[in-house]
C-alpha cells in the first residue's frame, strides 16, 4: 500500500498510448470509408459543390473560330511597308455575333470589335489605339506588329478532345463556366451521401424553454447544422438521445437504414453516462475511440451495417474541431471525392502558447496580415473546450504539432482558416 493513487490515463494527460496520431486517424478514415455508388444527371446549375463522376471530355474547341481579343482592325502582316507607314482600305466591319464575310486582300483592312471572328486574308488585329486615320480616310499602321497579334486562337481555351473536368473532382463555380462553354447542359454527378446526427445528454434541454437548475441548451446541434449545411449533403437531425443504452441502440439501429453517415455529440469518455462506445461494440465495428488531439480526444470512429458512425466529444469547441479534421474529409471521400490535405499557412505568433509534446492542439485564432502581408495570429481568448466564444470569435485554428513543446511571441506557427473566415 501507498499513500498515493497511480492514474489511469486520461483528457487531462499530454499522452496516451491508447490514442492513434492525426495522421493515423486519417489514414484509417480514408480505409475506411467507401465512396457513394449512385448518380443522377442534373443540370449544370445544380452541380455547384456536387462530385463529377465521369471524366468530361470537350466535345470541341473553345473558342469555336480565331477571333479578335480587341477592338481595332483585323489586316494581314504582309501588308505592313518595312520601316514606313502603310496605308490601308477598310473595306467593313466585324462585329461580335456579325461576321465580315468577304475575304480581306493586300493593301486592305477589316474593322474589327472584340469577340469577332478574323476576317478571310488577315491574320492579325493592330489595336485602335495603334492606328492613325489619314485625312484620305485611310488607315495607318506602323510596322512594328506581328503574326496573331491581338487574336484568340482556335481552341486556345479548349481542344477538342481535352479532359476538362475529371472524375472525382469536385465542381467549383468555374466548372460550371467551363461545360456552358462547351454546350453541355447536364452533367452526371454522384449523389449526396445522407448525414444523421443527434446529441446525447441528460442535461440537455430544447431552445423555447426556460432552463431549469442542471440543465443547458444544446448547442452541438446547431453548430452541427450549421457546418453540415455548408457542405453538399442531405442532413437528418435525429435531436437529443438521453443518456441510457436503450434510447442510444434504438437512435442508431434507426438511422442506419437511411443515413451514410451517423454523428454523435457527447458520451464517448469513460464516465458513468458514456453509452456510446458500447452502443458501437454491440451493433456494429469500433476502428478507434481516442486520437491524440486537443481538443477532442475522445473520438469514436466505426460502422455499423453499412453506415459510418463518428462519435464526437461533448465539449462544443471539440465538437466543431473534430468535425473540420475528421468529418469533412469523411463526408469528402463518402461523396466520392479524394481527400485532400488541410490547406495550412504559416504565421508569427503574437502571443506566448503553453503546451507539452505529445499531442496535436488546435487553438483557436485571428490571423491578420501585417505591414509586410505577412499572417501573425493571437488566441482568441480563453481556450478550454467548452468555450465556444473561442471558436466564434476565431477565423483560424492555430494548429500546434504533436511535437510542439511551447509557443514564444515571433516563433512561427502553422493556422488553418476556418471554412467560413
Ligand atoms: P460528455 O462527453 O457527454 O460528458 O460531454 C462533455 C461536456 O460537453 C459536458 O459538459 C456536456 O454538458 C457538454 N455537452 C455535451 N453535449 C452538449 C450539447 N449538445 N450542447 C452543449 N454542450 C454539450
Ligand atoms: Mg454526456
Amino acid at each position: 500500500m501507498t499513500n498515493k493513487i497511480t492514474p489511469n490515463p486520461g483528457c487531462a494527460d499530454p499522452f496516451d498510448e491508447e490514442s492513434i496520431g492525426l495522421a493515423e486517424a486519417l489514414a484509417r478514415i480514408e480505409a475506411r470509408v467507401r465512396p457513394v455508388l449512385a448518380c443522377e444527371r442534373l443540370p449544370i446549375r445544380d452541380c455547384l459543390n456536387r462530385v463529377n463522376n465521369e471524366a468530361v471530355k470537350s466535345p470541341h474547341n473553345v473558342p469555336p473560330r480565331a477571333n479578335s481579343a480587341m477592338d481595332g482592325y483585323a489586316i494581314a502582316i504582309d501588308s505592313l511597308v518595312e520601316n514606313d507607314i502603310a496605308e490601308l482600305e477598310e473595306i467593313g466591319a466585324a462585329y461580335a455575333g456579325k461576321p465580315f464575310t468577304q475575304t480581306c486582300n493586300a493593301g486592305q483592312c477589316v474593322r474589327i470589335m472584340t469577340g469577332a471572328l478574323i476576317p478571310e486574308g488577315t491574320d492579325a488585329v493592330i489595336m485602335q489605339e495603334q492606328v492613325e486615320i489619314g485625312a484620305n480616310g485611310k488607315i495607318r499602321v506602323d510596322a512594328d506588329h506581328r503574326v496573331g497579334e491581338n487574336i484568340r486562337q482556335a481552341g486556345e481555351d479548349v481542344s477538342r478532345g481535352e479532359v476538362v473536368i475529371e472524375a472525382g473532382a469536385r465542381l467549383n463555380p468555374a466548372d460550371l463556366g467551363v461545360l456552358a462553354s462547351l454546350g453541355i447542359a447536364k452533367l452526371q454527378v454522384k449523389r449526396k451521401p445522407v448525414v444523421a446526427f443527434f446529441s446525447t445528454g441528460d442535461e440537455l434541454m430544447p431552445l423555447g424553454k426556460p432552463l431549469e437548475p442542471g440543465m443547458i441548451y444544446d448547442s452541438n446541434r446547431y453548430s452541427l447544422h450549421g457546418m453540415l449545411s455548408r457542405l453538399p449533403v442531405d442532413i437528418i437531425d435525429l435531436g437529443v438521445v438521453r443518456d441510457n443504452p436503450e434510447s442510444m441502440r434504438e437512435v442508431l439501429t434507426g438511422a442506419v437504414s437511411k443515413a451514410d453517415l451517423i454523428i454523435s455529440t457527447g458520451g464517448v469518455s469513460v464516465g458513468e453516462a458514456d453509452y456510446i462506445k458500447p452502443a458501437l461494440a454491440e451493433l456494429g465495428t469500433t476502428e478507434f475511440w481516442k486520437i491524440a488531439i486537443k481538443p477532442g480526444r475522445p473520438l469514436t470512429f466505426g460502422q455499423i451495417e453499412a453506415s459510418l458512425f463518428m462519435g464526437l466529444p461533448g465539449n462544443p469547441v471539440a465538437v466543431m474541431v473534430t468535425f473540420s479534421q475528421f468529418v469533412t474529409p469523411a463526408i469528402e471521400l463518402l461523396s466520392g471525392a479524394p481527400m485532400r490535405p488541410p490547406m495550412l499557412f504559416r504565421a508569427r505568433s503574437l502571443e506566448r502558447m503553453r503546451k507539452m509534446p505529445g499531442r496535436t492542439e488546435f487553438q483557436r485564432g485571428v490571423a491578420t496580415l501585417d505591414k509586410n502581408n505577412e499572417w501573425q495570429v493571437g488566441k482568441t481568448g480563453k481556450q478550454g473546450s467548452g468555450i465556444l466564444m473561442s471558436m466564434s470569435r476565431a477565423n483560424c485554428f492555430i494548429v500546434l504539432p504533436d511535437d510542439n513543446a511551447g509557443v514564444e511571441p515571433g516563433d512561427e506557427v502553422s493556422i488553418q482558416f476556418l471554412d467560413w473566415s
